[in-house]
């Protein structure tokens, strides 16, 4: 593996001011001092310069081919502080085989395994003081790639960085584990057979905004995605992966067909309930036929997941043509069981049968 240059940061953030900052955090606003920063060029042979250094503006000339063609992809983990002190992330693994896969839709190089984890744990080393002071807390960390070869003209670039940053949070949504309410798009899809649904670019997400602003402006804390084709079938939200509890205590959550993504929260919740003793099938589920389930009461719990929110009750559904329940707009029994059994998990809490925390 590449050989890790650091160069610990000469202005570190002053402590009193650090640990201020980490008494409420918030979500993606604030920033530890280091990041991590990995060169590629194809003429040079691949990876090189791997470096730990004091997070900074990045020099880019107008010419680099992200700004024009937006070749990057990204990951989302955490670092997690566990009850004995120690610091874990959550299935590194899959972060980097998921970014691999992004990789390799959006035409750019892989990012060795062993690069990418040692990325991410040089970085929380570094900046292990900056795990936030608030119950649910954790490191967030954002490892990205962007094309940044100078070249206007459309192929494939040369030239890459692979970059890690981290920032502190405290809960996704304000409002804790209450239920949140989610807007149906109607006008807007998020991925077309064939598209980019499955990879983690920033297209997907600039191509999201309207349709979570026009969420926003109905009131909602999310938007729903419809598959493209059809408009018929529930797909995710705008960041997180869709569950639906049912009365006979079985569970359905979408498939992957190439248009959502392979959530690894939603990978860890099937095995979690499996091993629970729950049915989970990953089949095609559609909006009537959500509407009436929940309004048979057929359909007791609907929850959304993801590493940000982690497990989410979703507890009402509002589109054009009016709005509907599922469970009383509570938050039910199934959630709250499998959001304990993983978040104790993460937390190392409990018994780790399936080799998820990876201690660092
Ligand atoms: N869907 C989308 C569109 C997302 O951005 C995310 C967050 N990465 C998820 C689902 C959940 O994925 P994960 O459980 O890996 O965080």
């Amino acid at each position: 593996m590449l050989p890790f240059t650091i160069e610990p940061t000469t202005s570190p953030t002053p402590a009193d001011a650090r640990d201020a900052a980490l008494v409420d955090p918030g979500f993606g606003k604030l920033f530890t001092d280091h990041m991590v920063v990995v060169r590629y060029d194809e003429a040079k042979g691949g990876w090189y310069d791997a470096k730990v250094t004091a997070r900074a503006p990045i020099p880019m000339d107008p010419a680099s081919s992200v700004l024009h063609y937006a070749q990057e992809i990204f990951e989302g983990m955490k670092a997690y502080k566990l009850s004995d002190g120690s610091t874990a992330l959550f299935r590194p693994d899959a972060n980097a085989r998921r970014f691999n896969e992004s990789a390799t839709r959006m035409a750019m190089p892989h990012v060795p395994k062993d690069l990418f984890v040692e990325s991410v744990e040089q970085l929380v080393r570094i900046d292990s003081q900056w795990f936030p002071k608030v119950e649910g807390g954790a490191l967030y960390l954002r490892p990205f790639m962007f094309a940044s070869e100078v070249f206007l003209g459309v192929r494939p670039a040369k030239q890459y960085l692979f970059i890690t940053i981290a920032s502190p949070v405290g809960a996704y949504f304000k409002g804790g584990i209450a239920p949140v309410t989610i807007w149906v798009s109607q006008h807007y899809t998020r991925a077309a057979p064939g598209g980019t649904g499955a990879a983690k670019c920033g297209g997907n997400y600039a191509a999201s905004l309207v349709a979570q602003a026009e969420a926003t402006a109905q009131g909602c804390d999310q938007v729903v995605f419809l598959d493209a084709a059809e408009h018929k079938w529930v797909e995710e939200l705008g960041g997180m992966n869709l569950f639906f509890v049912f009365d006979d205590g079985s569970i359905i959550t979408p498939p992957l067909t190439g248009t959502i993504l392979p959530g690894i929260t939603r990978s860890s919740i099937i095995d979690l309930a499996r091993a629970q003793g729950m049915t989970v099938s990953e089949q095609p589920y559609s909006i009537d036929q959500w509407q009436a389930d929940a309004e048979s009461g057929r359909l007791r719990e609907t929850f959304a997941c993801g590493t940000a929110a982690v497990v989410t009750p979703v507890g009402t559904v509002k589109s054009p043509q009016g709005s509907f329940t599922i469970g009383g707009n509570q938050s039910g029994p199934v959630t709250a069981s499998l959001r304990s059994a993983l978040v104790s998990i993460q937390r190392g809490d409990a018994a780790d049968p399936h080799g998820w925390v990876h201690r660092i």
